[in-house]
Order: C-alpha cells, then sequence, then structure tokens
C-alpha cells in the first residue's frame, strides 16, 4: 500500500472560505484519503451546513466538540461565553435536522491501535483545554497509544513525553514543520482552520502520512473577508467578525 494521506482538521468553525482554503492547499500536493477531524465543525463562523456538506462529500470522521454538541441540542450554552452563545445560537437554527442528528451521532473519542483523538483531551473530551504541562501529563497517563491528537485551543502545539519522572517538552508547530510518529510518544495539536487563536490569521492544519509516518503542520492564506461579510451579513457578534483578522 502506498502512502496514505489523511487531512487533520480541527475547529474548523462554520468557516467556509477557510475550509476550501485548506482542503485545496491539502489536495494540491497529492489526493487525500480522507478527513480526520477533531470537533467543533460549527459554532462562531457562518456556513454551518455548506461545511458539514462539503466534508461529508470526503471519507470523513469527527470527534464532538463543545460546539457541536451544543448546536444540536446534547448539551447547552451556559458554560458558553454571551458572543460564542448568541453564535451557537444562530448556528443551530441554519441547521437541517439531519445535520443535528449527524452531529448528535458523533463519538467523543476515536481510537485505533496508534492513534486516540478527542475535541479536548482524553480525562474530559468535551471541556479540557491541553495547553498546560499538568493536563498534557493527565493526557499521556491515560493514552493507550504511542500518539493522540486534539483540538478545542485553536493553538498549534506538539507534547512529546520526556519519560517518567521529567516533565513533557512541548514546542508551538510552525507553517511547513514535519513531526516524526516515532519512538516518543505524542500529543498533537493542528491548531483551528476557522478561527487562529495564536497571533496568525491564516487558516492551521495538518497532513497525517500513515506511510511515513509523518505529521506536518501547515498554515493557509484564506479570504478572511469573505468569511466576515457574510458573519456581517447573519449578524453575529462584532468581536468574533474582529477577531479572525487578528487571529486572536
Ligand atoms: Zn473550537
Amino acid at each position: 500500500m502506498g502512502p496514505v494521506r489523511i487531512a487533520v482538521l480541527s475547529d474548523i468553525h462554520a468557516n467556509l472560505a477557510a475550509l476550501e482554503a485548506v482542503l485545496a492547499h491539502a489536495e494540491g500536493q497529492g489526493s487525500l484519503e480522507a478527513i480526520w477531524s477533531l470537533g467543533d465543525l460549527v459554532g462562531y463562523g457562518p456556513q454551518p451546513r455548506e461545511c458539514l456538506a462539503l466534508l461529508r462529500r470526503y471519507t470523513f470522521q469527527s470527534v464532538a466538540g463543545n460546539h457541536d454538541l451544543a448546536a444540536s441540542g446534547v448539551i447547552d450554552t451556559r458554560a458558553f461565553n454571551p458572543a460564542a452563545a448568541t453564535a451557537n445560537h444562530w448556528n443551530a437554527a441554519q441547521l437541517a435536522d439531519a445535520d443535528k442528528e449527524f452531529l448528535k451521532s458523533l463519538p467523543l473519542t476515536i481510537t485505533d491501535d496508534e492513534l486516540a483523538l478527542a475535541h479536548g483531551s482524553l480525562r474530559d473530551p468535551v471541556w479540557e483545554y491541553l495547553i498546560t504541562l499538568p493536563a498534557a501529563i493527565g493526557q499521556f497517563q491515560r493514552m493507550e497509544t504511542p500518539y493522540s491528537i486534539v483540538g478545542h485551543t485553536h493553538v498549534p502545539l506538539v507534547f512529546e513525553d520526556a519519560g517518567e519522572g521529567s516533565l513533557p517538552e512541548y514546542w508551538a508547530v510552525g507553517d511547513g514543520e514535519i513531526v516524526e510518529l516515532g519512538e516518543s510518544r505524542l500529543i498533537l495539536n493542528p491548531g483551528s482552520v476557522g478561527q487562529p487563536r495564536d497571533g496568525d490569521p491564516r487558516a492551521a492544519y495538518a497532513v497525517l502520512d500513515t506511510g511515513a509516518k509523518t505529521m506536518t503542520f501547515y498554515r493557509v492564506e484564506y479570504e478572511i473577508k469573505r468569511t466576515q461579510a457574510a458573519m456581517h451579513e447573519a449578524g453575529l457578534p462584532e468581536p468574533l467578525i474582529k477577531r479572525l483578522r487578528r487571529g486572536r
């Protein structure tokens, strides 16, 4: 079997322009076998239905994020900040019943021999922000696989297990960086397609190559103005529109 390329996308957040740019970038370098998502397909952005329809044209699997569960009525938006809650209610109102059923059906974790996927973490798939050393240690303790992939923080990051008694190493991953899936146990976060929060407004994603055993991280320019215009049109909260340009 030849190399298998899987696009690893997280926190798309109904940003169709960003999703299209990322898929064009990924497919420009070779065929994609599948798309894996770390959740938060909807929420914040202006085109939830269009994003779901596009993703479902691929061999696609996703875990559930907090925004997916809120938009499909599984959880309420009490724990959301007011702008996020407003945008989530608007997103929910755009979705067809079949979209909501699809979101409701998403598992909290997906695990195979080598990889575990969760939106937040294995300990708390819906809510935990895996961005601190204690959170990373908790994740490594729970991992029954050498590698795990998470989202939710909207920051591309890798944690490496440095072994018993040592704190995990971690680093922010840049555009074009290749991470080898080798001996060390790793937690990988591809960052957010639809609402980056590391100060770089470009869409973030990664490609997993199961032949080469690598994950390559990318940043892709997209038409931010197109998404912002659609958000204005929808009457979505102004701070959510502005933050796309800042990448925070
Ligand atoms: Zn998110």
